[in-house]
């Protein structure tokens, strides 16, 4: 592993943050923490946490001695200063005597020594770093330390490799009485220049940042060089697979509906998928002995909190055998949902008062033949469940290339899942109104397009933002943080790559707002087949093909959905000259109608969104204009030619496509945005 330390960037982040009144311990503390948290294969997702001893001035003004520690919520690739908050050294260094500490008291004695009142909770582990004497405490859940102490013979392994120059702590749940153990190993060791927490991580120490860094960089690659020796060539050997395997974009909507829990009503609490495959991934999930070492438990147990003890393992999917698939999926989910709530009952006996069943759902899946996915409520949440994934595989494939992977027994692993402090870092917000859901826009680069795929995302929803200008798309995908695919609407195969191409990153589709559509004009009787016929294309086939291959997705997920369609108000009320726009909306609204019928009792409501007057590509700045003149009016009077006098947006539009979403009872119905136009004409 390279170390990354550079003297000249230290002193760049000493004098930015000098500015800011922050000591030079701190900014070199912020420094390395960055360069630890910036390489995944030291620190995952809030893994790992460092320290600094110094001293600040009090509110009084006189300098006390200070731990400035990770806060809980902070990433160290990424931290602040205010990610290290200020803990006083001397009250919780006089915790040690003590024989117990109950996990209320430990926070409360950390939160009452914080110098600032606002600051985060500091991590877990705060007191191991207050016990140890060192000025620099680096923490790490090394993937090559965890695959060597991850071992049967992991403490011997360890002990010979690093001899005297690191000292082993065995293992103990983190909190109160791991920091006093590893006190004690220290003091029995005072040379040491770190500690390996058997199946759990390292810790380096110094009198500097440059030194503890240092050692981290020595001490995982030492473990790293030792990984190579004697290594198994053929980790894994395979399983037998069928011939060909299904695509990702098959399965997924199936395993997303399974794992779905019907809320009763309509209603779901759906997860987002996030699909992961590599050729290390795919020896791991090939392998014939998949279901023992890829059940033996996490890599380090802090990772339980967000991927279970376990991944669900699947058979492998025939390709053309979607419903043999789906039968053994489900089978093998009822056993999982099973054996978890087993677990649960088995290690909850223990507690007095019990504790509260989390809901039984794997975070992993493992699917033979293709790769595995990370599920969770949210795309971030899916894609950190993928990366831990991912971090087990390499950490159990290293591990079984020396000889067999082995972590901490299952009471010690339920101890971490059930155990408070680490489910607070997960935090339990009430989550957006449409969180969990996906929602396709094509035509979404522009527009009312754009406005909705906005509006959606805000409120908490997975967005694809299809469009023919593929560049705008991705322009638009960037800003918001959203997935962007090319796909041109009137090409049917383009349609079902694009929907299949959702279906691959998220697991599957809950919305579709079509929204793709441009007008074409010209006077019934004398209008060419081809302006029709390319009207019909678009503003007809084009939400076709959406809604087909939309549904195709929900059917297979069996999770109900929402398609929605911009019409028009031309489909209702044909203005003079726009009969080629008017005819394709006209038979899309037919169209909404019938979907509403033909799939209501599949839970897939339709309706569709008839806006009027709103500036867009298909009223443009030139048609308000020459339109405003022929009437005789401003152009801000025409855009306002409505009961309520007042224009339409396209934010009113998403707007509406949202309250659309969120009527779980609402279906075959047209909402008018339009501001209002029920008067009769003034005669
Ligand atoms: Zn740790």
């Amino acid at each position: 592993m390279k170390n990354s330390w550079s003297d000249a960037e230290a002193k760049k982040y000493i004098r930015k943050y000098a500015r800011g009144g922050v000591n030079q311990d701190l900014a070199l503390r912020v420094y390395s923490s960055r360069l630890l948290g910036g390489n995944p294969k030291l620190v995952l997702h809030g893994g790992g946490n460092t320290s600094v001893k110094t001293s600040m001035a009090d509110a009084a003004g006189d300098m006390v001695d200070v731990l400035c520690v990770k806060g809980s919520g902070w990433d160290l690739g990424d931290i602040e200063p205010a990610g290290l908050p200020a803990v006083r050294l001397a009250p919780l260094r006089g915790l040690k005597k003590l024989k117990k500490l109950s996990d209320e008291d430990m926070v409360n004695a950390q939160r009452t020594s914080l110098l600032d009142s606002t600051s985060p909770n500091p991590s877990v582990e705060t007191l191991l770093h207050a016990f140890l004497p060192h000025k620099f405490v680096d923490h790490t859940h090394s993937n090559a330390v965890l695959a060597l102490t991850d071992q049967v013979e992991g403490e011997k392994i360890c002990r010979d490799l690093y001899g005297n120059s690191m000292a082993c702590v065995p293992y103990i749940m983190p909190g109160f009485a791991l920091a006093r153990e590893a006190a004690r190993v220290f003091q029995r060791n005072p040379d040491v220049e770190g500690l390996i927490l058997l199946k759990h991580g390292i810790f380096t120490f110094a009198a500097t940042a440059k030194v503890a860094y240092g050692r981290m960089i020595k001490h995982v690659s030492a473990a790293e060089r030792r990984l190579k020796q004697k290594r198994r060539k053929k980790v894994f050997p395979g399983a037998a697979l069928p011939k060909k395997i299904a695509a990702v974009a098959e399965i997924a909507p199936i395993l997303r509906g399974l794992v779905a829990e019907d809320l009763g009503g309509g209603e779901w609490q759906r997860m987002v998928m996030d699909f992961r495959s590599s050729p290390a991934v795919k020896a791991f999930v090939n392998g014939r002995d998949v279901a023992r070492y890829a059940r033996e438990g996490t890599a380090t147990p802090d990772h339980v909190i967000r991927i279970k003890p376990k991944p669900l393992i699947l058979a492998a999917p025939e390709a053309g055998d979607l419903a043999g698939f789906t039968k053994s999926a489900k089978k093998a989910l009822g056993k999982y949902v099973r054996a978890y709530r087993a677990y649960f009952a088995r290690n909850n006996s223990r507690f007095r008062p019990s504790k509260s069943e989390l809901d039984p759902m794997p975070r992993v899946i493992l699917v033979p033949g293709l790769g595995l996915f990370g599920l969770g409520a949210s795309s971030k949440a899916a894609s950190v469940a993928a990366d831990l994934a991912e971090a087990n595989v390499a950490v159990i494939t290293a591990a079984e290339a020396m000889s067999a992977y082995k972590v901490i027994a299952e009471r010690d692993i339920f101890d971490m899942e059930y155990w408070g402090l680490e489910q607070a870092k997960l935090g339990r917000g009430t989550e957006p109104p449409l969180a969990r859901r996906v929602c396709v826009v094509p035509g979404g680069a522009s527009g009312i397009g754009a406005a909705t795929a906005r509006e959606f995302r805000n409120m908490g929803a997975e967005v694809a933002v299809l469009d023919r200008d593929a560049a705008a798309a991705a322009m638009l995908a960037a800003e918001i943080g959203v997935l962007s695919v090319a796909c041109d609407v009137t090409n049917r195969k383009s349609v079902d790559r694009a929907f299949n191409a959702v279906a691959a990153r998220f697991g599957g589709v809950d919305i579709l707002v079509s929204n793709a559509g441009a007008a074409w004009q010209g006077r019934i009787g004398e209008v060419d087949e081809e302006t029709l016929k390319a009207s019909f294309d678009l503003n007809f086939w084009g939400h076709q093909w959406a809604a087909q291959a939309a549904t195709r997705i929900m059917l297979a997920q069996g999770t109900g959905g929402c398609l929605l369609f911009n019409t028009s108000k031309q489909a209702i009320n044909p203005g003079p000259g726009f009969g080629p726009y008017g005819l394709p909306k006209a038979a899309t609204l037919f169209l909404m109608r019938q979907y509403a019928v033909d799939h209501g009792r599949d839970g897939i409501r339709s309706n569709a969104v008839n806006a009027d007057r709103v500036r867009s590509n298909l009223l443009t700045g030139e048609m308000i204009k020459s339109r405003s003149k022929a009437r005789g009016v401003s152009q801000a009077d025409y855009m306002a030619g409505n009961l309520l006098g007042l224009e339409v947006t396209v934010e009113d539009v998403a707007g509406a496509f949202v309250d659309l979403a969120l009527s779980p009872k609402t279906t075959g119905a047209i909402l008018t945005v339009d501001g209002g136009n029920i008067a009769a004409a003034p005669r």
